[in-house]
């Protein structure tokens, strides 16, 4: 069975104990072991991206550029190859594999004209005779912990940046999904990034990505997961006044309103609380419908949902691929378990060929907005449908969340898309799309529980990956 490795300054360096990476889809396959290291593999990762900073940082941008498009093709280039192995690791389909592995390229290859960009501000000063202005220089070395659900894309939207903008990086994958992170180090390295600008350990979130956190010569920290361990990140980084990032839950209403297209409505419903197994924190897992279209919407949705193929996520003609592990698969069924009785249609565990992790989708009908089941992330294929009475009672139920990551509106109206647009508690608001499928080049990010710190994305990545220098000078 292959082994993976650390890697660290430049090379890969074996750990002291490994772990199986399972695939959800047939747990007999073992895709491969990958470090489960301690505390002490973190030190020389640390230090190599300490040593590799000053000149990393002083290069010129168009050497980061260059750099950063060479890991852009290298990824574009194995796309369907990088690809297979995320859908094997992490369970989501081959076709959203691919796609996620597509996007992770288009990510470094946007920060490669970012690089470029690193733009600083030239004004004149209140007092007679003195020039004013500001520079962005690189953070420093940029902790980065990440989760399973997007293993290619998340570790590139935070690791792109980071180098772009002159940090260097040490990346803690998800213990579930660490080939991807292991392929997309291969590419750094084979594009020629300089030893130890960017380093990749592996292991337990509560041992490694703990210690990452504390470590004393880290600059700043971004991390997406779950908003229990983000909290911890939280308190940590407030303990030593440094920089944190955190993106976490989600509990995304997807409004169906009176006039909306039913067909888009569905389609949005289906691809927004289904697709990648509900295992987004973007995903639409409260649809919020309006009273006159309930009964209609309801049984067309139950019409698709029928239709979708569940089955091993490199299966061609799969729509929904397994849960990523035993442990998600029965927060799931504890979740469905706590609904009210009669309300669950669908989450049935399926018996296939393979032994996997499989669940069929399920909704949660005519359920309140105050139960556990509309309020707490599941993170699974599973979606509460919430009646409303008007519009208005299905904007206020949509905005009655801890959370404010994503929340869309199906409607044929553009006054009451505009009006939701305006009045959405959330970060990003979609309109006849799902809450789930964003753009490379815009900010990403939430309100509330969702998020934590500055955007990731876009222009906004640069307010967490740069900090602004102010310069006053009397010629
Ligand atoms: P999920 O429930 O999606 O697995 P987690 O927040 O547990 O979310 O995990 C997200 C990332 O955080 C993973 O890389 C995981 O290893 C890491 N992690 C888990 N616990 C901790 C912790 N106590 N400190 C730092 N990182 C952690």
């Amino acid at each position: 069975m292959p082994s993976f490795h650390n890697y660290v300054n430049g090379l890969r360096v074996p750990a002291d104990d490994y772990q199986e990476n399972i695939n959800p889809s047939d747990t007999a396959d073992v895709i491969g072991l990958f470090p489960r290291s301690g505390p002490a593999v973190l030190d020389g990762a640390v230090s190599a991206a300490q040593s590799a900073l000053p000149s990393w940082s002083a290069t010129s941008p168009q050497v980061r550029a260059d750099l950063l498009e060479r890991i852009a093709a290298g990824i574009l280039g194995r796309a369907q190859e990088l690809g297979d192995i995320l859908a094997r690791e992490e369970g989501k389909t081959l076709p959203e594999a691919i796609g996620e592995v597509t996007r992770a390229g288009h990510i470094f290859r946007f920060f490669s004209g970012e690089a470029l960009r690193m733009s600083g501000q030239r004004l004149d000063s209140t007092r007679e005779g003195v020039r004013a202005g500001s520079l962005r220089e690189p953070v420093g070395v940029i902790g980065i912990i990440t989760p399973w659900n997007f293993p290619i894309a998340i570790p590139a939207w935070k690791t792109a940046p980071a180098l772009a903008y002159g940090n260097t990086v040490v990346l803690k994958p998800a213990e579930l999904t660490p080939a991807s992170a292991s392929a997309l180090a291969d590419i750094i390295h084979d594009a020629g990034l300089p030893p130890g600008v960017f380093n990749l350990v592996m292991g337990q979130g509560s041992v490694l990505g703990d210690a990452l956190a504390h470590h004393e010569q880290i600059d700043a920290l971004s991390f997406t997961g779950s908003e229990r361990v983000g909290k911890q990140l939280a308190a940590i980084g407030a303990q030593r006044l440094m920089p944190v990032q955190l993106e976490m839950g989600g509990k995304n209403p997807l409004v169906i309103a009176a006039d909306a297209d039913l067909d888009i409505a569905v389609d949005c419903a289906i691809q927004g609380a289904f697709y990648s197994t509900g295992q987004r924190c973007t995903a639409s897992s409260r649809i919020i419908v309006e009273r006159t279209i309930y009964d209609r919407f309801l049984e067309r949705l139950h019409a698709a949902m029928s239709s979708l193929t569940v089955g091993d996520a490199r299966a061609p003609g799969t729509n929904i691929g397994p849960v990523v592990d035993r442990r998600q698969l029965q927060t799931n069924l504890d979740y469905l378990a706590m609904a009210p009785a009669g309300s669950v249609h669908g989450g049935e565990l399926l018996e296939l060929e393979a032994d996997g992790f499989y669940l069929s989708p399920a909704i949660i009908t005519d359920v309140t907005n105050s139960h556990v089941t509309s309020r707490e992330e599941i993170f699974g294929p599973i979606a509460s449908v919430i009646r409303a009475e008007s519009y208005e009672d299905a904007l206020s139920i949509a905005n009655d969340t801890p959370f404010g990551l994503s929340a869309g509106i199906c409607t044929t109206s553009l006054s009451l898309a505009e009006d939701f647009q305006r009045r959405a508690d959330a970060g990003m608001v979609m309109v006849n799309l799902p809450t789930a499928g964003v753009d490379p080049h815009l900010s990403f990010g939430g309100r509330k529980r969702s998020s934590y710190g500055a955007r990731e994305q876009g222009d906004s990545a640069k307010d967490f990956f740069t900090q602004v220098k102010t310069l006053y000078v009397r010629p």
